[in-house]
């Protein structure tokens, strides 16, 4: 890394006209951009309400934070409100996104009880709370196909073209980036009061 004086440097620095960290009398010349926000953005779910599904849950989850890097989901501490709720009930599975990244989703047990894979629904539905609607008919290489690959289909991963997506909504809501780019704004959905059946 070069160091050069400040008299040397205050041109540079004004023409960069970003902030740099100053020095007692010298200056450090940024060999290389500011170091990148490069944290993922951090979702809570709370799964306490899914009942014998909650394995399944974790499960869905765990591929989610494999999967991709723009962001992670974690349970959520005791008595913390969750971006991510998810409940167990006797309906078709179904997610009730709100802004992006959070929401509430419903494992249905219409779906499980026709021998829909739990762990597929799970991944599915957290599919919609990261912004990626519904792809049917779809093949079961696709996650966001759903219930039309089948009964027999197991695949509980998200494609490529499945998780770029999810990685470029996030990674224009990052925390930082959004003023200063405008990114954000035109990636971040607007709230969705719309119910995502299956
Ligand atoms: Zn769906």
């Amino acid at each position: 890394m070069r160091i050069r004086t400040l008299t040397g440097s205050l041109a540079a620095v004004l023409a960069l006209s970003s902030p740099l960290l100053w020095g007692g009398q010298a200056v450090a010349a940024p060999s290389a951009a500011p170091e990148q926000v490069s944290a993922a953005r951090l979702l809570t779910y709370d799964a306490s309400g899914s009942a014998e599904f909650r394995s399944a849950v974790d499960r869905g989850v765990a591929i989610w934070n494999e999967s991709v890097d723009s962001v992670e989901l974690r349970p959520v501490a005791s008595g913390q409100r969750a971006n991510i709720r998810v409940l167990a009930d006797n309906g078709w599975p179904r997610a009730l996104p709100g802004s992006l990244g959070s929401g509430t989703v419903y494992i249905g047990r219409q779906a499980v009880n026709q021998g829909y894979d739990t762990v597929r629904i799970s991944a599915h539905e957290l599919g919609h709370i990261l912004g990626l609607p519904d792809r049917k008919p779809g093949p079961c290489s696709s996650l966001m196909s759903g219930s039309s690959a089948g009964t027999a289909c197991t695949n509980r991963y998200p494609n490529a073209a499945e998780r770029a997506e999810v990685e470029d909504n996030f990674a224009g809501a990052l925390a930082g980036t959004s003023e200063r780019t405008g990114r954000a704004d035109a990636s971040v959905p607007a709230p969705r009061a719309v119910l995502i059946r299956d």
